[in-house]
């Protein structure tokens, strides 16, 4: 007999998130404001229960996945005692800050915190491309990791700090958009000449590639906090900048992130960092810029 676990939340991602428990054949207790989500559920063998009350009786896990921390406090702060004894996995999107104040919320509750934060869409719940970050006490996740493993194999605890996992959340996306912007900058500069997007593609694709072979031996240096220049230093970095940004005012594109891309380089050079690697950039990242 496997644990019963408790989905609170029934949107596209909760409905993902029960289904899988149900599919590992977990007993799958469900609430959702809206009760007629409920139905393909029930239908799939979950039981429904009346209130939030009577879910967070029902399980000792209890997964909440509703819009926002808001949300989830409107639900939860009503109920009393109930979350004594409980474990509350919160994968509702939102800051470090929200996380650490919900952990000690539950922890003034009897109950235990674990925060996630969903790296996937709710199409690749339950499968291998689903990757979930959490964080908060190792016991608890360790608890409950075989239930949480019909979420996906991809179940990663990340630390005690109840904000790690908003952070990476954060910090991935940052990453995601970094590159997408990439790619789209190249792609109008490129169509500019006529270059349609499906002829860049294999180019782009390949020099992501490049690149993520790069962020390890980056990660050292910078863990190091000593940045060698084993391949190219930042001062030549800079002047094919310079030729990104008069290519891209030639071509009438936007410029903005070329500038933003060169700005960024000639502070390190201010900063005497000039002939070191790419890495060292890191020290930018690590202060807000000088107004
Ligand atoms: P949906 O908009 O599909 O669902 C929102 C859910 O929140 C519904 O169950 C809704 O209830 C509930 N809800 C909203 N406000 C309240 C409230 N005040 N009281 C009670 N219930 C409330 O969103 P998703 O399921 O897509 O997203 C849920 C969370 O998962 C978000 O934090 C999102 O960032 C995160 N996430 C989603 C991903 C995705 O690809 N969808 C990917 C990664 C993270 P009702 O049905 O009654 O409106």
């Amino acid at each position: 007999e496997r644990d019963p676990v408790t989905v609170i939340g029934l949107g596209l991602m909760g409905e993902a998130l029960a289904g899988a428990f149900l599919g590992a054949g977990h007993p799958t207790t469900v609430w959702n404001r809206t009760a007629a989500k409920a139905d393909r559920l029930r239908a799939q063998g979950a039981l429904v229960a009346d209130s939030v009350a009577d879910a967070v009786a029902a399980s000792p896990l209890v997964v909440v996945c509703v819009s926002d921390y808001t949300a989830v406090h409107g639900l939860l702060d009503p109920l009393g005692p109930v979350l004594y004894d409980r474990v509350l996995v919160n994968l509702t999107s939102g800051t470090s800050q929200s996380a650490r104040e919900t952990a000690g919320w539950v922890a003034e509750r009897g109950g235990t915190y674990l925060d996630g934060a969903i790296l996937a869409v709710p199409q690749a719940i339950g499968t291998a491309e689903a990757v979930i970050l959490f964080s908060g006490p190792r016991p608890a996740f360790d608890r409950h990791e075989p239930a949480l493993r019909s979420l996906g194999p991809g179940m990663t605890h990340l630390g005690d700090d109840h904000g790690l996992s908003s952070l990476y959340d954060v910090a991935v996306l940052s990453l995601m958009w970094n590159i997408l912007n990439g790619f789209l900058h190249g792609t109008a500069l490129l169509g500019a000449a006529g270059v349609p997007a499906t002829a860049f593609a294999p180019v782009a694709k390949t020099l992501i590639e490049t690149v993520a072979g790069w962020v390890t031996g980056y990660a050292g240096q910078i863990d190091d906090g000593a940045y060698p220049a084993l391949d190219s230093t930042i001062d030549t970095h800079l002047a094919a900048m310079e030729h990104l940004i008069d290519e891209s005012v030639a071509a009438r594109v936007d410029v903005e992130l070329p500038r933003f891309i060169e700005a960024l380089a000639a502070r390190a050079v201010a900063a005497g960092r000039g002939g070191d690697g790419y890495a060292a950039l890191i020290e930018q990242f690590r202060k807000p810029a000088e107004a």
